[in-house]
């Protein structure tokens, strides 16, 4: 009988730099983890590519997705839509993949209540001064948005206690080891079902 693969939640506030480390995470382990690709109605930025990064959809898609119960959680962040596309990971799962989702805190707390068995951690900053320089150093938002994000992380960070495991990225190497380890002790747990 296959087991089925861990469901784990990453989440941190933007700019602490979980995308890198989840991705680094991902090369090491050879495609033995699937990473969720969202749904959002944000506007793509220069780097993005439909499929790859995100499926962006207009408000109107979104909500019929809502509807069809289509996703796994979804939520609102600063202004936007985002949520999980439920097919591809229930799939990845069931054939004993395990599977990432990069999402923010209200979708981790919707997954933590759905599925009993997911696993959540939280990528912290070394401090919040290094955040503020992380956000500002990426140069893709204005400072209204900055601002935004900044106030946004505030409330992120002050949640960081309602998750099992907390990573913080001081050096993404170690950060992205951490992330795998997670998920190796995750396979040794005695499951009492
Ligand atoms: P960004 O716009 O910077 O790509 O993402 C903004 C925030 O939305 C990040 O914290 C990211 O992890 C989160 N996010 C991305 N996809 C999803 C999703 O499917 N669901 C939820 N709840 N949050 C998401």
């Amino acid at each position: 009988m296959t087991k089925k693969g861990t469901l784990m939640v990453v989440s941190g506030p933007a700019g602490v730099g979980k995308g890198t480390i989840v991705k680094l995470a991902c090369e090491k382990a050879k495609g033995n983890i699937h990473l969720s690709i969202s749904a959002t109605t944000r506007n793509p930025r220069p780097i993005d590519k439909e499929g790859v990064t995100y499926y962006f959809k207009t408000k109107e898609e979104f909500q019929s997705m809502i509807e069809h119960n289509e996703v796994l959680e979804w939520a609102e962040y600063v202004g936007n839509y985002y949520g999980t596309p439920r097919k591809p990971v229930e799939e990845a799962l069931s054939k004993g993949v395990d599977v990432i989702l990069e999402i923010e805190v209200q979708g981790a707390m919707q997954i933590k209540k759905n599925f009993p068995g997911a696993v959540l951690t939280f990528v912290a900053p070394p401090s919040r001064e290094e955040l503020e320089n992380r956000l500002r150093g990426r140069g893709t938002e204005t400072e209204e948005q900055i601002l935004s994000r900044l106030k946004t992380a505030e409330g992120e960070l002050s949640r960081m206690n309602e998750y099992d495991y907390i990573v913080v990225n001081d050096q993404i190497e170690q950060a992205s080891e951490d992330l795998l380890t997670i998920l190796r002790a995750e396979k040794l747990k005695q499951k009492f079902e």
